[in-house]
């Protein structure tokens, strides 16, 4: 499939989520990037945010809990371009009960080519990426091709 070119500005838009047991991990993370992170634009799920707010001292964008929906508006804001990096601090040792919501958090990052970190070693290297405060186009897939598919009579 033939892409496009999406710009991602010098100053991103990112959504930190971290699951209960990856909370404080997360946030030991933001705090020892915190400069790093001063000049991006901060999304979070609802608790995660609250817990970043206090400790980095600037504004979060706080949407919903992950469980009532959070994860969905971050995926919503990937699909609508307004979110344009991710880091997702999920727990791989417990269930959650809002599990679909995460898998498809992590499938919109996919189907729209936005960096994301599911852990801190993947964060470090992300944060420290050159990249991170310059300009840079990412390739998406040309959806048009999708949308402009044929549908058969027998599927409609
Ligand atoms: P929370 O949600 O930050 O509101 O705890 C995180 C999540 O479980 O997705």
């Amino acid at each position: 499939m033939a892409s496009k070119k999406v710009p991602m500005g010098p100053d991103k838009s990112i959504g930190l989520v971290a699951h209960d047991n990856k909370k404080r991990d997360l946030v030991e993370w933001a705090k020892y990037n915190r400069v790093l992170l001063a000049h991006h634009k901060i999304y979070a799920t609802g608790t995660t945010g609250q817990m970043l707010e206090e400790e980095l001292g600037f504004e979060v964008v706080k949407l919903q809990s992950g469980p009532l929906g959070g994860d969905q508006q971050i995926g919503a804001k990937i699909a609508d371009g307004e979110i344009d990096f991710l880091i997702f601090f999920w727990d791989p040792l417990e269930p959650v009960p809002h599990d679909p919501d995460v898998k498809a958090l992590l499938r919109m990052a996919v189907v729209w080519n936005i960096p994301i970190a599911c852990n801190r070693s993947s964060a470090d290297f992300m944060i420290s990426s050159p990249l991170m405060d310059e300009e840079y186009d990412r390739l998406v897939p040309d959806y048009d091709v999708y949308r402009d598919r044929e549908i058969g009579e027998e599927d409609r």
